[in-house]
């Protein structure tokens, strides 16, 4: 059985190098736990901050061992009664393909009406993220006009739709590309796109919020932080959700040098962690899994093939290669 490690810690964007492919004995379980193979991995951009060696809200990933991540597989030696042999789970321990854990630590899915990898995007942690982020971090009320960057990515394209549903009477996203943009209006059915690439996203954001803009979902920092100050209205609110942009930064970045707008338009900026939300997940995934059957949430996967190809997949969505959801078929 095989796992990826991390065995450099990477400066600036992570190098192929930075990893190894290991081969390891499918393991046995011990009382109490299970055998899963895993069928789905998923890449977040959080694990960049965990190849850090730095104190954070999660623990660094450890050189030379596996690292962890969402996954979903089928349990295939099972000594425990929470999850027998055939049973479809949903845990923490990814880059490998056989994981073995506490039978309680393997949350189990029905598949039935949805698939299993959407326990890994809509139905799983970046659904949740999009809804904690607009109903309690800087919640949307009627008729708010709602700015969401990343907006063709996991969160972002749920974020946009979650904002329609919550009552924004209008929603404008950012991503890289013009088939993104297209993607944002025409797939994920915001009001409007900008793509950032082509620059002074000050002017375009302007040109496509006349009004103002009331929440901004950040997932990306830097100048699109310091745009959305710009244009945001007096009480507007920002969830501070991700600063993608300077993931890879070797050293401090400026902070938005627009910053003190935020007095005169009482602006209320508020970071938030989506752990910290989990008493929504019950309501959340149960309103999900119904506009996901019902086809009232759109979706979409990025699928990377093999376990060989994850660090690809890895890479790949710190530099937009991703619509939707990142995942990697093991
Ligand atoms: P995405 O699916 O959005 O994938 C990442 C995307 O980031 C890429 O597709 C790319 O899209 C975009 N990107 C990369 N570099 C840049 C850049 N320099 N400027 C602008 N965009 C860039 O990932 P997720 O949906 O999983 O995560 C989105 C954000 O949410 C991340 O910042 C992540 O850290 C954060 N997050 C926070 C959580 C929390 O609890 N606070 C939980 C989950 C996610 P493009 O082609 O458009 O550039």
């Amino acid at each position: 059985s095989r796992e990826i490690r991390l065995v450099t810690r990477p400066v600036g964007e992570p190098k192929h190098s930075d990893f190894e492919m290991a081969e390891v004995p499918v393991p046995e379980p011990g009382e109490g736990q299970v055998v899963v193979r895993n069928d789905w991995m998923s890449v977040d951009p959080y694990m960049r901050g965990r190849m850090n060696d730095v104190k954070s809200y999660v623990p660094p990933f450890r050189l030379g061992e596996a690292m962890e991540g969402g996954a979903v597989g089928t349990v295939v030696a099972s000594r425990s009664e929470k999850a027998p042999v055939g049973t479809v789970v949903l845990h923490g321990l990814g880059w490998r393909e056989h994981a073995l854990l506490d039978g309680d630590r393997a949350r189990v899915i029905d598949t039935t009406r949805v698939s299993p990898q959407a326990y890994l995007g809509a139905l799983g942690m970046p659904g949740l993220t999009a809804y904690a982020g607009l109903t309690e971090v800087a919640p949307v009320r009627e008729g708010d006009v709602v700015f969401v960057s990343g907006a063709a990515g996991a969160v972002g394209g749920i974020a946009g739709q979650i904002a329609k549903k919550l009552g924004a009477s209008r929603v404008i996203g950012s991503a890289g590309g013009p088939a993104k943009t297209a993607k944002v209006v025409d797939a994920f059915g915001f009001d409007a796109a900008i793509d950032y690439r082509e620059g002074d996203l000050e002017g375009q954001l302007a040109k496509a919020a006349p009004d103002g803009v009331d929440v901004y979902f950040d997932n990306v920092g830097g100048a699109h932080l310091r745009a959305a100050i710009a244009a945001l209205n007096t009480h507007g609110r920002v969830a501070l959700c991700g600063a993608i942009s300077q993931y890879n930064a070797t050293g401090p970045v400026p902070g938005p040098d627009n910053l003190a707008l935020a007095i005169g338009k009482r602006l209320t900026l508020r970071g938030f962690i989506v752990g910290d939300h989990a008493h929504l997940a019950g309501k959340y995934f149960t309103k999900a899994a119904e506009w996901l059957a019902n086809g009232d949430l759109y979706t979409e996967e990025t699928v990377v093939e093999g376990i060989d190809n994850a660090v690809d997949a890895f890479l790949g969505l710190l530099n937009g290669a991703n619509t939707g959801k990142m995942l990697v078929r093991l």
